[in-house]
């Protein structure tokens, strides 16, 4: 089954330039919240040898001697931007699996090889055109062909249609290197390098016994993934911790806005049992709603919003207030919701976060939201989940970090929105 990978060119960065024609060709960085380090870097700040995570205050001299814009992360306008990719995206396919933020996969079914060359130029071209993003797709008959497509396309002209079995595939693969592979992370790269297993070509060729004995099925999905063996599902890839989501279907359509409240509360609380266990905080959240796209009879919403968060935080009730915020200002009556979810992004890990010159942060008040959610963990931990759960959505305390160099949310506050003047 053919499946086409589709990435976003320096997601971040080309957020910032689209609304930014003087920056198009110039070196662009967005830092992480608080202005601390480098998070994104477009092709031209790259280039330079500006490293990926280099710290702001060590980079500042340079940066500005180098003429690179410095953005502060404004996940309220990257949240809107991918919710403006995604949309194009579900156009081309009836099934799609948003993968992270900038990622899509695209299952292409039922065409010829070169029906895919064309469909895939036609997204990348619709996709700029639409939304102003530049992106990459790359296709082939698995997760793991296509995510090598798409990586081998940004060497190219940005599309890459990987058949596996013909010559050119063969060459691609035989010279691709393993530890350029999706999901081999530097120490399965070098086990296999003790076993002389260099590329990709030669792990493909490898014995499937041998390979499953040593680095069992993980290991031996690799190698039929290769082989054009289907195999890697999405929720077995373990997806890079910038974001996490959670959604799902209704099991029948939902039209009240208490209903869609009672959904985006339940998958709040998920959110916000996820994030504490694995230590990390949230910077923003956003949330959604879809209406049925296989009834086309019917009339169609399907909003997304997000909003930045003053201090990152795992604190459910913080992440309810914001969340049940956002669902207000999209929800719209007379449609017929399947499905609400809510998106955490700029996870960070806890210990790490920092506080906001804009509102003092109690070290006390914090330990005891901690020791709260905790309590709350254990109780439904042990005791079953929803023994103990939020009875209230409200929570009024709304501040606005203004970070430094943040851009404006051009796409989803009016008084923001870029103007044109007609001189
Ligand atoms: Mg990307």
């Amino acid at each position: 089954m053919p499946l086409a990978l589709v990435d976003c060119t320096s997601f971040y960065c080309s957020c910032e330039t689209m609304f930014r024609p003087g920056l198009w060709g110039k070196p662009v960085v967005v830092l992480s919240n608080n202005d601390g380090c480098v998070i994104a870097r477009s092709p031209e700040a790259k280039a330079l040898g500006v490293p990926m995570g280099a710290p702001e205050f060590q980079w500042r001299k340079r940066l500005r001697d180098w003429n690179v814009a410095v953005f502060s992360s404004n996940y309220e306008l990257y949240g809107d931007m991918s919710a403006r990719v995604m949309t194009v995206l579900r156009r081309f396919s009836t099934a799609m699996e948003a993968y992270s933020i900038d990622e899509a996969f695209l299952s292409l079914d039922g065409m010829t090889w070169a029906q895919l060359a064309a469909c895939a130029r036609e997204i990348r071209q619709t996709v700029r055109r639409w939304t102003g993003i530049p992106v990459g797709v790359g296709v082939g008959t698995t997760k793991l062909l296509a995510k090598l497509a798409n990586r081998a396309a940004k060497q190219g002209d940005g599309v890459l249609v990987l058949d596996h079995d013909s010559p050119a595939g063969h060459d691609l693969i035989n010279g691709w290197p393993t530890r350029e592979l999706w999901g081999v992370a530097g120490r399965l790269a070098a086990r296999l390098a003790d076993l002389g297993i260099l590329t990709a070509g030669s792990l493909r060729r490898a014995s499937r016994s041998l390979i499953r004995q040593r680095f069992g099925v993980v290991g031996e999905r690799l190698v039929l993934e290769l082989n054009g063996v289907s195999c890697l599902e999405l929720e077995e890839v373990e997806a890079p911790r910038q974001n996490l989501c959670g959604s799902r279907s209704f099991g029948r359509p939902v039209t009240e806005l208490e209903e869609l409240r009672q959904a985006v509360t339940v998958h709040v609380e998920r959110a916000g049992e996820k994030l504490r266990g694995q230590g990390l905080a949230a910077s923003a959240v956003c949330v959604f709603l879809l209406t049925n796209r296989h009834r086309p009879d019917l009339p169609q919403y399907n909003p997304q919003a997000g909003r930045e968060l003053i201090v990152p935080t795992a604190f459910t009730p913080e992440l309810m207030g914001e969340c049940q915020r956002i669902l207000s200002a999209i929800y719209r009556p007379g449609y017929r919701y399947v499905k609400a979810g809510v998106l955490c992004l700029g996870l960070v890990p806890v210990e790490e976060k920092q506080g906001s010159l804009f509102r003092e942060v109690d070290p006390a008040q914090e330990e005891k939201q901690r020791r709260l959610m905790a309590a709350v963990d254990a109780l439904n931990l042990h005791h079953g989940r929803n023994t103990v759960r939020m009875a209230t959505a409200g929570f009024e305390q709304r501040w606005r970090m203004r970070q430094d160099r943040k851009s404006s949310c051009y796409t989803t506050c009016l008084a923001e929105v870029p103007v044109a003047r007609v001189y």
